[in-house]
């Protein structure tokens, strides 16, 4: 079915650009919520209306419940419901354990985990009420099998696919479907610092023997929206580099 709402969070650059692009070309009605990043959220807005697509923009810092709650609020009062919520926003974190302050632990995790339960509980007495929703969770390979100096990170993630598996079990019966996706390696402004070098090498520890896109990831996005029995999973798009 085609003209759903589906409300993406982090999408003015990146994974979460290439999902609403994707997922409005599908026909549906987008919301894309960006923070910092007005210029490239408004070139999006831009392009889909060239596109003749159908594609909101809306500002708000998703760690925050006020910003949150305003987003969620607005978006019912337009479109009467919201289908589909697509907790992409998050932000990297690298640092040895015994470096990591509290600071940089109350940053990963408002960003990570605090703004998809934030944003999920303010969108899903909606969804509850309607028995009908999809719910899906940008999160990581390295939520599943750790990563070194990027504890923290991988805490946020593993944190967001127990929320997944929990509320799949606890919104089963409400006929809300939710599952993660956890990237592999996407190039993404988000591994801009890394060298060519790296790059490579890490090319060539993945069986497919390249790096992902935005669009590997968008297209798994396109096919949960479609599914109608797949919950409570957590969907490795990864080339091959981690299979669990
Ligand atoms: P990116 O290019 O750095 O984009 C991050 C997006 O998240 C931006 O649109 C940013 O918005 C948004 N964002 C961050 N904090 C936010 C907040 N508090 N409120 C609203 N928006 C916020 O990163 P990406 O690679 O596309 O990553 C997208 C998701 O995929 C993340 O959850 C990331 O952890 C996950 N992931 C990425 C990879 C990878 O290799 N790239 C691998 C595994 C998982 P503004 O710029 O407007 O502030």
């Amino acid at each position: 079915m085609k003209n759903k709402i589906i409300l993406i969070t982090g999408a003015s650059r990146g994974i979460g650009r290439e999902i609403a692009f994707t997922l409005a070309k599908e026909g549906h009605i987008i919301v894309a919520n960006y923070n910092q990043s007005e210029k490239q959220a408004k070139t999006l807005k831009q392009e889909a209306l060239d596109q003749k697509l159908q594609l909101d923009i809306f500002q708000a810092d998703v760690s925050k419940r006020d910003e949150v709650k305003k987003m969620i609020d607005d978006t019912i009062k337009k479109y009467q419901k919201i289908d589909v919520l697509i907790n992409n926003a998050g932000i990297s974190s690298f640092n040895l354990f015994t470096d990591i302050t509290d600071n940089d632990w109350n940053t990963v995790i408002n960003n990570n985990l605090y703004s998809a339960f934030c944003v999920t509980q303010e969108v899903l007495p909606d969804m509850i009420h309607k028995k009908s929703g999809c719910i899906i969770n940008i999160s990581s390979v390295w939520g599943l099998v750790g990563s070194s100096c990027e504890t923290l990170y991988a805490i946020s993630k593993a944190g967001l696919d127990a929320m997944t598996k929990s509320l799949a079990k606890e919104l089963g019966p409400s006929n809300i479907r939710v599952n993660s996706i956890a990237p592999g390696f996407i190039n993404t402004d988000m591994n801009k610092n890394l060298s060519q070098e790296t790059i490579h090498s890490i090319e060539q520890e993945i069986p497919l023997g390249k790096i992902g896109s935005p669009s590997s990831i968008a297209k798994c996005v396109n096919w949960l929206v479609e599914d109608d029995f797949t919950t409570g999973q957590i969907i490795s798009v990864n080339g091959g580099w981690v299979i669990t």
